[in-house]
C-alpha cells in the first residue's frame, strides 16, 4: 500500500527546518521525504494543502484507564486524592474493565495527535488488547504488587518481541507504596535482565520526606543503594531531585518525564526542566492520568512544560518553544525506547499526524514550531497516522469500533466504580 501526500509542510524534528515537499508511505513505514516523488503509482494520494506533517506526540508517563476518574476526584492534594480517592474506586474493578477504559482513553489520544503512550497500570493483557485493537503503540509498565516476578520477566521476554505496537518496561509503582523487600526483587530482576526501571520519583516533598523518615536516604539514593538503577531508569514527575541525585542519575542513565499539568493541579511542585537539562538529562513528556490532569493533552503539557520554567526562573528566555516540542516527540521516544518513530526520515515508521494550518488559532504563520506548543490545542490535528494507518482524519475516527459504544461502555464502569 502506497500512500503519497503532497503539497505539504514537513518537519522531520530531525532539525528545526520545514520543507514544502511530498511524503510517501509504503506500508507502515516512511518510504519517502522530498520535493517531488516519483516512483511507482500511489493507491492514495493525499492533498495536504499547506499543511504540516510531523512526527506524532509520545506521551511518555500515562494511566491511561483511569479515564473513570477524570473530574471525579478533585481539588484535593496527592497523598489523600490517592489514597482516599482513586485507591478505594480501583479496588472495585472487575477484570475486563481496564480494556474497555483504555480504550476510551486511546480515543483521546489518537484525536490528540498521540501515536504512542506508556502506560503504568494493572492488567497487562487487557491494555496489550486494548491497545493492538485500536492501533496504537503502548509501552507498558505493570506494577501489581501482587504480580510474581516470573510473570513480570515473562512479560519482558515476550511483549518486547511481540511486534511494533506494544513493549513493556520493568517498573515500581513508587518508592512509599512498594515494601523495600518487593523493591529489591525488582532490582535482581533489572540487573538479571539490564533494564531500566521506570518509577514515580521524587513527585511530591511528602515523598521525599517520608522516605528519609524510613531510610534515611532520599528516594534516588536510597532506591540507587539497592541496585534498582544499574541499567538506567525513568523518573516520572522529579519535582524534587537533590544536586546529589541528579548526579546520580547522570551516572546511571535515569531519564525525567515532565507532567506539569498532573503537578500544578495537585499542587505537587515543578520539575526544573532546564537545570536538567543543563546536567545533560534526557527529558519526556508526559499527561499522567485523567484522574490527577484530567486531560490527555500534550499541547497542554508543553505550554506548561515552557511557562512553568519561566516563570519559577522569571526568565522568558530560560525555555525555547522549539526544544518543549522536541521533548514531546524525539525525547519521549528516546526515554521509551521508540528509536524506529522518533523523527520522519525514510526507513521510520509512519507514525505522524498532520497539522491543520489553516486553523484560527495558526494564522498568520511566522514560527510554526512554536505556535504549535504556545497556541496549539488538540483542535488542530488533522489526522493521526500510526503504522501507516490513517486512524483519524478531520475529525472522525477510522477504527474497526463504534465509537459510541466504547463510550457507553467506559460510563457504565466509571458509575459503577463511583457508587
Ligand atoms: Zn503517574
Amino acid at each position: 500500500m502506497l500512500t503519497l501526500f503532497k503539497n505539504a509542510r514537513i518537519l522531520s524534528m530531525q532539525d528545526d527546518k520545514i520543507i514544502f515537499g511530498e511524503l510517501l508511505v509504503k506500508d507502515e513505514r516512511i518510504a519517502f521525504i522530498g520535493e517531488h516523488y516519483q516512483g511507482e503509482k500511489p493507491d492514495k494520494t493525499i492533498d495536504c494543502e499547506g499543511n504540516l506533517l510531523m512526527p506524532g506526540f509520545k506521551n511518555a508517563h500515562a494511566h491511561t484507564a483511569m479515564v473513570f476518574a477524570r473530574s471525579a476526584s478533585d481539588d484535593l492534594p496527592l497523598h489523600n486524592w490517592l489514597f482516599d480517592c482513586i485507591f478505594p474506586m480501583e479496588e472495585k474493578f472487575k477484570k475486563d474493565d481496564i480494556y474497555h477504559l483504555t480504550k476510551c482513553g486511546i480515543l483521546e489520544y489518537i484525536s490528540g495527535g498521540i501515536t504512542a503512550a506508556s502506560d503504568m497500570y494493572f492488567e497487562v493483557p487487557e491494555i496489550v488488547k486494548a491497545s493492538e485493537e485500536l492501533g496504537i503503540k503502548n509501552v507498558i509498565v505493570a506494577t501489581k504488587l501482587s504480580e510474581p516476578i516470573e510473570s513480570i520477566r515473562n512479560n519482558y521476554l515476550t511483549l518486547n518481541k511481540k511486534g511494533s505496537l506494544i513493549s513493556y518496561m520493568v517498573g515500581i509503582h513508587a518508592e512509599y507504596t512498594t515494601p523495600k523487600e518487593r523493591i529489591i526483587d525488582i532490582a535482581k530482576l533489572a540487573n538479571e535482565l539490564k533494564a531500566p526501571v521506570a518509577l514515580h520519583l521524587g513527585e511530591t516533598e511528602h515523598e521525599v520526606q517520608g522516605c528519609i523518615d524510613r531510610y534515611g536516604m532520599t528516594p534516588v539514593k536510597f532506591l540507587d543503594s539497592l541496585g534498582l538503577f544499574n541499567y538506567g531508569g525513568v523518573a516520572y514527575h522529579a519535582n524534587y531531585f537533590t544536586d546529589e541525585e541528579i548526579k546520580i542519575c547522570k551516572e546511571k542513565g535515569i531519564k525525567i518525564v515532565t507532567c506539569p499539568a498532573s503537578n500544578a493541579k495537585l499542587a505537587s511542585g515543578i520539575c526544573p526542566v532546564s537545570k536538567y537539562v543543563e546536567n545533560g538529562l534526557t527529558i519526556a513528556v508526559g499527561t499522567d492520568g485523567a484522574g490527577s490532569n484530567n486531560s490527555l493533552d500534550m499541547f497542554k503539557e508543553m505550554y506548561l512544560v515552557s511557562v512553568l520554567q519561566k516563570l519559577s526562573h522569571k526568565d522568558a528566555s530560560i525555555m525555547d518553544g522549539f526544544d518543549v516540542l522536541k521533548m514531546a516527540t524525539v525525547g519521549s521516544a528516546k526515554v521509551l525506547g521508540l528509536n524506529e518513530c522518533d523523527v520522519l526520515k525514510e526507513g521510520k515508521y509512519a507514525d505522524i499526524i498532520m497539522i491543520d494550518l489553516k486553523s484560527p488559532s495558526m494564522q498568520p504563520l511566522n514560527n510554526i514550531a512554536k505556535n504549535i506548543v504556545y497556541a496549539g490545542s488538540k483542535d488542530i490535528v488533522k489526522m493521526t497516522m500510526i503504522n501507516g494507518k490513517i486512524l483519524y482524519f478531520d475529525h472522525k475516527f477510522y477504527i474497526d469500533e463504534d465509537v459510541n459504544e466504547i463510550y457507553k461502555k467506559a460510563q457504565e464502569i466509571t458509575n459503577r466504580l463511583r457508587g
